[in-house]
Formats: structure tokens, sequence, C-alpha cells
């Protein structure tokens, strides 16, 4: 037990005030198996549980013991890493990848080892907060533009005193699951001499032919100045990240990212489960396309826009209402997310629901009953205009 800290009597009051704005957070043990429905969760292709996955993760352990054991540079990096990173540019049309220990990793490093001081980065008003948190560690000077306004990202990159620009976003949005403007934003890249940094956590997986991710969907691939980071924690169902590009930019980040140079290298079970993932979605594309069919149930049901991905955004307003529906959506057996300030604007607190191909037809109709009366209890907006319908 501790001696209260005077020094630290402030949590008091910032904690009192997240509480009375109804943005506390609450950790909820997830059981092995409580019976719950599961939409909440970023295994979308149901493949953090699938027997060859689990059986990946243990053959590697065996193999190389629980923890990667250093850094990548000294003792970190075994064959099966170099393998991981050759399969995922292989399925994703790249030509080299690095592994990092995630997707937050990943991106630090990758944006921070391509931009710098005396450089630009022209960042989407909707990029994921490590990519924030990126831009404030890169020095740059940082552009924020409103989201997916590539005519935006066109003029501060016209607009500027400095030689190295560097563009970065999501693929898929996630908060929102709707989709980034790439090839109007490569299109700017091109004609300005800038890279473009797109992050595929919510695409892979789901986005593009079998899962290769929106960036192969809309041809950009062979594209030098195109790089891309992923996670490998959700539609692979593992953990980890990995950046994706050219042999060129590949080796400058060994030799300059610190995230990959400081960071104990991937633990070997992450990469033998990613790997096994990865062969199970090349050999069923069609897991791929089943998400969005879900998705676009899930969509109908709760009146939210037609999904382009596996995230279904259900827009409810206040954080209180989001929260209140959230609980009594776990009541009712479903565990959805909620998004609140400041993870979204404003105003757009929200029941964040995640796709899965592996949903069984009872389990999704479940889940639509338990949406539909809790949106008839909590919904506003969208949702009520929705229901009245139904
Ligand atoms: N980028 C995006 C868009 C994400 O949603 C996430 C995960 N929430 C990350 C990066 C971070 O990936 P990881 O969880 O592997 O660190």
């Amino acid at each position: 037990m501790h001696n209260p800290s005077p020094a630290l009597d402030w949590l008091d009051a910032a904690a009192a005030d997240r509480r009375a704005r109804h943005l506390h957070r609450e950790l909820r043990p997830r059981a092995a198996s409580d019976g719950v429905i599961d939409l909440a969760s970023n295994d979308y292709l149901g493949l953090g549980t699938h027997p060859e996955v689990v059986q990946g993760a243990i053959d590697a352990t065996h193999r190389f013991g629980a923890g990667a054991t250093g850094s990548r540079l000294v003792t970190g990096t075994t064959a099966d890493h170099l393998a991981l990173e050759s399969e995922l540019a292989a399925f994703t049309g790249h030509t080299s990848g690095l592994a990092f220990s995630s997707g937050y990793t990943a991106n630090l490093g990758a944006v921070v080892a391509l931009s710098g001081k005396g450089s630009l980065i022209v960042s989407d008003g909707g990029s994921h907060a490590s990519l924030v948190d990126a831009c404030r560690l890169s020095r740059a000077d940082v552009v924020v533009v409103p989201r997916g306004d590539a005519a935006a990202v066109e003029r501060a990159l016209r607009g500027r005193s400095v030689e190295r620009a560097l563009v970065v976003t999501d693929s898929v949005y996630s908060a929102d699951g709707d989709l980034a403007p790439l090839v109007a934003l490569h299109a700017a890249c091109e004609r300005h001499g800038a890279v473009l940094l797109v992050d595929e956590a919510h695409g892979l997986g789901v986005r593009g032919a079998g899962g290769r991710g929106l960036v192969d969907e809309v041809g950009l691939t062979r594209h030098e100045n195109v790089v891309v980071t992923a996670t490998l924690s959700k539609a692979l169902g593992a953990q980890g990240g990995v950046v994706l590009g050219s042999e060129r930019v590949r080796d400058h980040l060994i030799d300059t990212a610190r995230t990959f140079i400081f960071d104990t290298g991937l633990a070997p079970a992450s990469v033998g489960a990613a790997r096994a993932a990865l062969a199970v979605l090349r050999r069923e594309p069609e897991r791929a396309a089943r998400v969005l069919e879900v998705a676009e149930h899930l969509a109908a049901v709760t009146g939210a826009d037609r999904p382009s991905s596996a995230v279904v955004s259900v827009i409810l307003g206040d954080a209180e209402r989001a929260y209140a529906a959230s609980v009594r959506c776990a009541e009712l057996g479903l565990r959805v997310g909620c998004f609140r300030p400041p993870s979204v604007p404003e105003g757009t607190a929200r029941l964040r629901l995640t796709a899965r191909a592996d949903i069984s037809g009872a389990d999704l109709d479940a889940a639509s009953d338990v949406l539909t009366r809790v949106l008839t209890e909590h919904g506003s907006g969208v949702a009520d205009s929705a229901l009245a319908g139904a």
C-alpha cells in the first residue's frame, strides 16, 4: 500500500473532471470464453483463435523461447522474422518489409526516419494517434489538414519552403471506417515530390483482393514513394507491426528508425502466429469479402452509413448516451466498442462495431436483436430514423 503523496493530489481533480464529463475509462477483463458475442475486437477475420495460428505461436515459442531476447540488431532477429517480412511484402505487393514490435512503433519509427528537422509532414486530420505522436516526435514542420482533403494536402505541399515532404494518413479511418482518398493524395505527392505514408491497420485483410489492402486495391503498390505501415494485431489476429516499401527504405529504417533499433524485437510467438494467419488468409481469401458482408448487415440494422470496412460507426452524440448504450449491450450479451472524445470529435460519441468474418448466422441475428433493442432505448439521430422504418 502506498503512502499518498501530495505531489500527486492533482490526479484526483483530473479524475473528477473526467467523471463529470463521462470520459473516464474502465478496464473490463475479457474471459477466455464467456458466451458474449464480440463485436468490439479487431480480430476481423477470426484468426486470433484459429488452431493453425495458435499452433504457429506455440511452435515458434518452442523453437525460439518466450521473448525475442534482444533488439533486432543484436539477438532479436530469427530466420522466421525475415520470412515473415518477405511473406508480408509478397502478399501486399511490395519489395520488402520490416517488422516492428507493434503498429504503433512501426508508425513512430517510419514517420520519424522519413522526415526530421528541416522537412515538412502533411498529416491528414483523421490520422490515428500513433501517426499524430510520430509527427510530434519528428521535429519536422507539421501541417494538419482536414480529414480526406486532398486539395488541402496539395496546397500545403505546393506552398512549402523545405525540400523534403511526407504526407501521412490512415487508409481506412480507424474511428469511422471510411476510406482516405489515396489516389488523389498520391497524385498530389507525385506532383510535388513528396512521399505518401499510408497506415493500413484497418485495410490489411479487409480491403483489396483477398485482403491485400486498400493500397493494392487502388493500384499504388508499385510506386516507391508509397510506404505502407500495418499492424499484425487486427485482421491477422497476432501482434506486432510492419513497414512495407522498397529495399532502400527498409535499409534506411534498419539503420535509423529508433523504435526498431532500441526496442526488443517482435516476440517469436507473434511472428509464428502472424505467418500462420497469413497462410490461412492466402488459402481462404473469402474471409475478407465475408467481413464486409457482415459489416453491411450491421449497418442496415443500426442505420449507420454504408460501411467500407469492418468498422461500423453508430453515432449517438453525447458521451453519456454512448457509454450507457454500450453498457446495456454488454448486459444483453453483446460486446461493442464505445468511442468518446478525445478519440472522436466532441458530440460524436458512438458505438463502434467491428464486423467479424467468423460470426455465425445465429450470433449475427442475436447481435442484431440486441442492437435494435438498445438503440430503441438509447438511440438518437441516425439510429432513430433508421429504426422508424424497421
Ligand atoms: N494505426 C491504426 C490506424 C490503429 O487503429 C492502430 C491500433 N489501434 C495502430 C496503428 C496501432 O497498432 P498496434 O495496436 O499494433 O500498436
